[in-house]
């Protein structure tokens, strides 16, 4: 039978340990008599699997205590107005907010925030079809701007923050909020350097319908009046993620993933990981005359790799025989084209070098 990878970017693939432990409890829980999707969310079995998943993550990430991990709904496009909408009253209105535009998911971010405030741009790689990411030295942040909005992993154009910014002096004490749809879990990063971290968890994490937040304490509190009760973080923070209900069958399986992390070795490891695997891929690309990556070197995503054949008649034929191959949802995103595997924590060095012979015969074969 042949070995399936999938290389989505999201919804993506899944520890297969995950999905088996999450197959055999699905009816009974437990021996709670119940399947996880049945219970209260207020009732002392899922406030448990509630708990843990908490916490874990709270290791995990060695997330600080002043800091709040919430459970939300919405995705990262619903956090583009959650944000600005908790935020923006940080400062006399009309506030300003500072955005780094690395591409399409920080152009998404930007459309929206327009609704809640001024934008500042305070610095952008667009005239570089953004394909870096634009050095600290050169944002021109605004003095006094309610926050500063990355995408430390623009999932489509393929690029990663590879520093952890510092503001400072020049902002004031403007917090970072990092876009981490992408990214979240796949390295290790020091959450204290941030104000607000967001994600959703369809990549790293588990099924679509759970945002992650985690929002340094102080920051609580400041939400524009048009805020939905839902979406205002303190009133989230306040009620434990159960203001309303949470998605939970989401939070267990995410639960799930955070103990499979912790078997791994938890985030140090699976970074060491991840290394390796976008290594692989990424020298296969450089040495091939058939393949092309056009991201700078230093910025390049290790979550999402997206490449274009330099003969690209030959697109359709390529899905078609990865596809045979069982190496799955490689076409690139409509808005860039090429192709992109993704490859997250859950998938194997095995999957990448997979990828790499496929491409290499596939090159062979139609060079
Ligand atoms: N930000 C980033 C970096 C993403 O990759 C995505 C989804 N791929 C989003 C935001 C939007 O997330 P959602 O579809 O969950 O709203």
């Amino acid at each position: 039978m042949t070995t399936i990878y999938n290389f989505s970017a999201g919804p993506a693939v899944l520890p297969k340990e995950v999905l088996q432990q999450a197959a055999a409890e699905m009816l009974d829980w437990h021996g709670s008599g119940m399947s996880v999707m049945e219970m209260s969310h207020r009732g002392p079995e899922f406030m448990s699997i509630m708990a843990a998943a908490q916490s874990d993550l709270r290791e995990l990430l060695a997330v600080p205590a002043n800091y709040k991990i919430l459970f939300l709904q919405g995705g990262g496009l619903a956090e583009n107005a959650i944000v600005p909408m908790n935020l923006m009253g940080r400062k006399p209105q009309p506030a300003t907010a500072d955005f780094i535009h690395t591409g399409s998911w920080t152009a998404k971010s930007i459309k929206e925030a327009r609704k809640y405030g001024n934008v500042n741009i305070a610095a952008s790689a667009e005239a570089s079809g953004f394909n870096v990411v634009p050095v600290r030295a050169s944002w021109n942040l605004s003095k006094d701007a309610a926050y500063v909005h990355i995408c430390s992993n623009e999932t489509i154009d393929g690029v990663e923050y590879h520093f952890t910014p510092e503001v400072g002096d020049d902002t004031g004490e403007a917090p970072i909020v990092a876009d981490m749809s992408s990214q979240i879990l796949s390295r290790v990063i020091d959450v204290s350097k941030y104000g607000v971290i967001f994600g959703g968890a369809q990549k790293n994490i588990g099924p679509a319908g759970l945002t992650i937040v985690i929002v340094r304490d102080d920051l609580l509190g400041h939400a524009l009046p048009c805020c939905p009760s839902a979406f205002d973080w303190k009133i989230v923070a306040d009620n434990d993620s159960m203001y309303n209900t949470p998605p939970t069958y989401a939070i267990y399986i995410a639960g799930l993933v955070f103990q499979w992390l912790k078997r791994q070795g938890g985030v140090a490891a699976i970074e060491q990981k991840n290394i390796a695997k976008a290594k692989l891929l990424y020298d296969f690309l450089d040495a091939s005359d058939f393949y092309l990556n056009r991201i700078e070197k230093d910025c390049r995503s290790r979550m999402n790799v997206p490449f274009f054949l330099r003969d690209e008649t030959h697109n359709a034929a390529f899905l078609a025989a990865a596809k045979e191959r069982g190496l799955l949802q490689i076409k690139g995103h409509k808005s860039v084209g090429g192709m992109r595997a993704s490859i997250y924590n859950a998938m194997p060095i095995e999957g990448v070098q997979a990828l790499v012979n496929f491409m290499q015969e596939f090159a062979s074969s139609h060079a």
